[in-house]
């Protein structure tokens, strides 16, 4: 199997708490990996080691293979790791489709040569159209960012980020602040946008977990307990403990 996204013995301190305590796992292609756990664990500073925004004390981190670990997060984008653009970078005062535009515009950036601007720009509204047009937002090209409500917002960010190409995602709590309906949206378009990329999700709502992992690890107090498929992980003692609550009491 192919090991898109492989990290070990992740430690990071700060002062006298240890946030990531000698964390390994692996995201295969393909994979939706969820990594799970309660509030505290070590979930954020976990993917903001992944993507560059924080130093390792001690571990390695490897994306297709290769050693990122001292990369900037910006090198570590230019090699196929993606993460969600957050609400606050999309710009209000422009459509949705000048908001996706505006994002593979950018990754194209130099690839193209100044004398073939014309071209590059029908390629770059060619894309955006064909991607909106196969999304949850499709109908609503034309509107104002500013005016999309907030799960549409996600979704935008969600096909931002994958306009990008990566070989694999990091997802922190995409369903955080959805209500019911956007939330099924969201796990349909998560669940579309596996064929594209593999996926490191962060996420509270478990419904939406055991609907799209293929594996969960599970982090508490920073280091991960239990490894496996929703099934194994339901039934794991250690877990049900530490995290799930124990239903059956
Ligand atoms: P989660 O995302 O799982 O809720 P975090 O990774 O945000 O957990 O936090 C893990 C622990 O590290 C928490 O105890 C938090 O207070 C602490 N922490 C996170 N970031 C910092 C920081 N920049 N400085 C000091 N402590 C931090
Ligand atoms: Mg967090």
């Amino acid at each position: 199997m192919n090991r898109v996204l492989e990290i070990a013995g992740l430690v990071k301190t700060f002062g006298g708490l240890t946030a990531t305590d000698n964390v390994s796992l692996t995201v295969n292609s393909g994979e939706i990996h969820a990594l799970i756990g309660p509030n505290g664990a070590g979930k954020s500073t976990l993917i903001n080691q992944i993507c560059g925004e924080l130093q390792p004390n001690a571990g390695q981190i490897h994306l297709a293979g290769r050693d990122v670990t001292h990369l900037s997060a910006a090198d570590r984008v230019g090699l196929g790791l993606g993460r969600t653009f957050q609400i606050t970078s999309l710009l209000d005062e422009m459509t949705v489709r000048e908001n996706l535009g505006l994002a593979i515009q950018a990754r194209e950036g130099s690839n193209f040569h100044i004398f073939d601007r014309a071209a590059t720009r029908s390629e770059v509204w060619n894309e955006t159209d064909e991607i909106l047009s196969g999304s949850a937002l499709g109908a609503r090209s034309k509107v104002m960012v500013g005016d999309l409500a907030h799960g549409e917002k996600k979704q935008l960010e969600l096909l931002m980020a994958l306009s990008q190409r990566p070989r694999v995602l990091l997802l922190d709590e995409p369903m955080a602040g959805l209500g019911h309906i956007e939330s099924q949206q969201m796990i349909a378009s998560l669940r579309a946008a596996r064929s594209e990329c593999a996926m490191l999700l962060v996420e509270h709502d478990m419904e939406a977990v055991f609907a799209l992992a293929d594996r969960i690890s599970v982090l508490v107090y920073g280091r991960i307990i239990a490894a496996g498929t929703a099934d194994e992980i339901r039934a794991d003692p250690a877990v049900r403990e530490a995290y799930l609550g124990e239903e059956d009491a």
